[in-house]
């Protein structure tokens, strides 16, 4: 099948929905049993074999399932574990594959507030955490300890888009006998799979653009049969749950997926080529531009590029930063990206912590999600703002 056949199909399971086409939202917390017999039988499949079988709210309901297995298929996995956020999938990730007295390498690229997690509650517990520069590929090798057990990476990063080597990456830690998992929520289930790069999990801010529309949090994390197990046990351990109707928003926006993001990718090629022709910028940040650093990396493992993208200043200040976001009319100002409309969010230095690979670019810059508007108007509204840039610039 092909991948925007599969999109459509993944999942869908005409038994279990009783002919509807989508699984409708199934809200439980308690399921009763006909027969004490039908109670142990069900005790069993779910505690013993890990099925998928009404047994406690808890513990999934078909509406959990279908997305579950969409993803898994997509992703090409043996199972996928849902978590009430992508932060939460990106914590649960860790926590199913570390323990107390392990090593860990992250990315210098990681998303903040994955990285604050890192810093504070993951060191709390002992776990020690070692930076690495995003673009160092197979040279990780040098920075595994006794004790390493994973690799963290997200590519490409969602402040300063660096393309990572998984396939290096991966070799290299498969060899020490640590895992790797991945924050893959740009590239989406449907462009990258880390997992068939040699990643052993693969993260989704399923909030992103597999909800696509602004209006729910969600995350997922696929893994392999070995990897997988992990994060499952973590996830039930703490007790980690995730609200049928956000699934359910999950499941029907990753129905259209491949539309949405190749308009996406139509628009912000348009605009990112555009803002290249620009003198106030110096650097479009996106790897599916032919002379970004990615560029090579992205063409390899990837086949498609969302709508998120940044831009380096030639020159920049603060005040010109502000005289150029605060008065466009389709690039209102917001954290997050992934949904049908356009945003734009200032990249200040404070917003790009660097410890392993300092990030020499001028800050501030600014990310902008090129969203599903007529590409065009984009462009006529980012003219203007290059207006204000420059009078303020002076
Ligand atoms: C947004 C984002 C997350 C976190 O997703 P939430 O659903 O907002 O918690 C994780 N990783 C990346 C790369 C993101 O952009």
């Amino acid at each position: 099948m092909k991948k925007d056949t599969k999109v459509i199909r993944a999942g869908l399971n005409k038994k279990r929905n009783a002919g509807v086409v989508n699984t409708p939202v199934v809200r439980a917390s308690t399921v009763v049993f006909e027969t004490l017999a039908a109670m142990r039988d069900a005790d069993e499949r779910v505690l013993k074999k890990n099925e998928k079988v009404l047994y406690y709210g808890r513990r999934g309901t078909p509406t959990h399932w279908t997305l579950q297995e969409a993803i898994t298929d997509l992703a090409g996995g043996a199972d996928t574990v849902l978590a009430p956020s992508g932060l939460g999938a990106c914590t649960l990730a860790v926590l199913g594959c570390v323990k107390t007295g392990d090593h860990v390498l992250v990315t210098d690229s990681v998303y903040g507030p994955t990285r604050s997690f890192f810093d504070g509650f993951l060191k709390n517990l002992g776990v020690e955490v070692t930076y690495y520069d995003p673009l160092i590929a197979g040279g990780i090798a040098a920075l595994f300890k006794s004790n390493t057990t994973l690799v963290f990476c997200e590519s490409p990063g969602s402040l300063t888009f660096e393309v990572q080597d998984l396939p290096a990456i991966s070799a290299a830690a498969h060899k020490h006998g640590a895992k790797v998992a991945v924050d893959n929520t740009w590239g989406t289930p449907l462009f990258s799979k880390p997992l068939e790069l040699g990643a052993d999990l693969s993260i989704e801010a399923g909030t992103k653009y597999i909800v696509g529309h602004s209006d729910a949090l969600i995350g997922t994390i696929t893994g392999t049969a070995e990897a997988i197990k992990g994060v499952q046990k973590a996830s039930g351990a703490l007790g980690i749950a995730v609200s049928p109707d956000d699934v359910y928003l999950a499941t029907r926006g990753l129905r259209t997926l491949s539309v949405r993001l190749h308009q996406h990718e139509k628009s912000a090629l348009k605009v990112a080529k555009w803002l290249q022709t620009r003198a106030e910028v110096d650097r479009v940040l996106y790897p599916p531009l032919p002379d970004d650093p990615g560029h090579a990396l992205w063409k390899r493992d990837f086949t498609g590029a969302c709508g998120l993208l940044g831009v380096v200043f030639a020159r920049t200040s603060q005040a010109a930063v502000e005289a150029f976001i605060e008065g466009l009319e389709l690039f209102p100002l917001g954290f997050s990206w992934g949904g049908f409309e356009s945003l734009i969010a200032p990249v200040s230095a404070a917003a790009v912590t660097r410890t392993a690979k300092p990030w020499t670019a001028p800050l501030p810059g600014i990310r902008l999600h090129i969203g599903l508007e007529d590409a065009d108007d984009l462009i006529e509204d980012l003219e203007k703002g290059f207006a204000r840039f420059r009078k303020a610039l002076g």
